[in-house]
C-alpha cells in the first residue's frame, strides 16, 4: 500500500526545480514512474511527503534531435521512442540495442531515458551504451544550468552528484566518428522484464581500411556498485586489428576491472565468468557493424 503523499504538478522547469528545493529529501521528481512507485511500494518505509510529476514538462524535455552534429535526447523521451526512432536505428546502434530491450513494450512506453540515468541503478541497462558514446548531461538546478560527464555523474549505488531541485534535463552525444560502431550485449534469465544479470557495451573507431582500432570504449553493467567505463580493457584494443584474441585479452582485463557482487538474481562468480564473453561478442558485433555500415 502507498502512504498518502501530495502530488504535484509545476508547469515549467524553473517551478518544478524551485518545488525540488523548497521540498528537498521530502520530495521526489516522477518522470515515467516505474521506479518510483515501485520504491513507494516495497520500500514505505521511505515514504515521501511529496511527489513532484515532470509530466507537465513533458512538451519541453521531450525529443531526440542532431543539432550540428550533435545527439540531444531531451530527458523525459521514453524508451519506446528512442527505439522506433530511425536515427537511433541507424546512427546510435549501441542505444538501440539497450532501450529496445527495457523490460516489456508497456514499461518503455512510459519509462524515460532520463528516470533511468536519474535511478543510478549499475543495472540500468542504457548506462553503458551511454558510457561508450561518451554522453554528457545537461543539468538544470538552482544556480542555473551545467554540463557534466556521464562517467563523472554516478557516486555510488543508486546515487549521483544531484542536488536538492536539480533535473536532467538533456543527453548529449558528441558527433560520430567515421568507421565506428558499437554493440550492447545483456544477459538476462528471460528475454523480457528482466533486469541485466550483467551486460557489457564495445565501441570501436576503426581506420579506414579497417585494420586498426583507433580508439575503443567498454563499459559493463551490473559489474560493480554503478555503471562501470573499463578504460584499460578498452586501452588493450587501441592501435592493434580487431580479432578474437585481442577481443578476448580485452574481456579478462575488463573484469579485473570490475567488482561484481553477489545478489538474489545471480553470484558475483558467475558474473566475472560471463563478462569476458559479453566483451568478446560485443567487441566482434561492434566491428561486423563496422562492417556492414561501410558496404
Ligand atoms: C517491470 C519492470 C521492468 C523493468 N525492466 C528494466 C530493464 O529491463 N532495464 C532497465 O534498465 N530498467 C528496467 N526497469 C526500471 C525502470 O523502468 C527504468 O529505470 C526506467 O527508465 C525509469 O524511468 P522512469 O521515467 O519510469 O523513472 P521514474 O521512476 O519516474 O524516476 C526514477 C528516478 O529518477 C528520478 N528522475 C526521473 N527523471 C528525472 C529528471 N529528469 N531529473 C532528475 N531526476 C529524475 C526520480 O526522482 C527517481 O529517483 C524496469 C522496471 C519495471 C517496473
Amino acid at each position: 500500500m502507498f502512504k498518502p503523499f501530495e502530488y504535484l504538478r509545476p508547469k515549467s522547469i524553473t517551478e518544478a526545480v524551485e518545488l525540488g528545493v523548497t521540498y528537498g529529501s521530502e520530495a521526489q521528481y516522477m518522470a515515467g514512474g516505474t521506479d518510483v512507485l515501485v520504491n513507494l511500494k516495497n520500500k514505505p518505509q521511505k515514504a515521501l511527503k511529496f511527489i513532484i510529476t515532470l509530466r507537465y514538462v513533458n512538451d519541453q524535455l521531450n525529443y531526440i534531435k542532431l543539432e550540428d552534429r550533435y545527439l540531444k535526447i531531451g530527458a523525459l523521451t521514453t524508451h519506446r521512442d528512442l527505439e522506433k526512432s530511425a536515427l537511433i536505428q541507424r546512427e546510435y546502434q549501441v542505444l538501440h540495442d539497450a532501450v529496445s530491450q527495457v523490460g516489456s513494450v508497456q514499461i518503455r512506453n512510459v519509462a524515460t531515458i532520463g528516470g533511468n540515468i536519474c535511478s543510478s541503478l549499475p543495472s540500468a541497462d542504457t548506462a553503458s551504451p551511454l558510457l561508450v558514446l561518451g554522453a554528457q548531461l545537461k543539468i538544470m538546478g538552482q544556480d542555473g544550468e551545467k554540463v557534466v560527464a556521464l562517467e563523472d555523474f554516478y557516486l555510488g549505488h543508486a546515487q549521483n552528484i544531484l542536488n536538492k531541485g536539480d533535473i536532467l534535463t538533456e543527453i548529449i552525444i558528441p558527433p560520430k566518428k567515421s568507421y565506428a560502431a558499437g554493440k550492447y550485449y545483456k544477459l538476462g534469465r528471460r528475454g523480457a522484464m528482466e533486469l541485466p544479470l550483467v551486460g557489457a557495451a564495445v565501441y570501436l573507431v576503426m581506420d579506414k581500411n579497417l585494420d586498426l582500432c583507433l580508439d575503443a570504449r567498454v563499459a559493463l553493467t551490473t559489474a560493480a556498485p554503478v555503471p562501470l567505463p573499463a578504460k584499460k580493457a578498452a586501452q588493450e584494443l587501441v592501435g592493434k586489428p580487431i580479432s578474437p584474441d585481442n577481443l578476448t585479452k580485452a574481456g579478462k582485463i575488463a573484469v579485473q576491472e570490475a567488482s561484481p557482487r553477489t545478489s538474489l538474481r545471480t553470484t558475483a562468480a558467475y558474473r566475472r565468468e560471463v563478462l569476458p564473453v559479453l566483451v568478446r561478442r560485443a567487441g566482434l558485433e561492434a566491428y561486423e557493424r563496422i562492417k556492414q555500415n561501410r558496404n
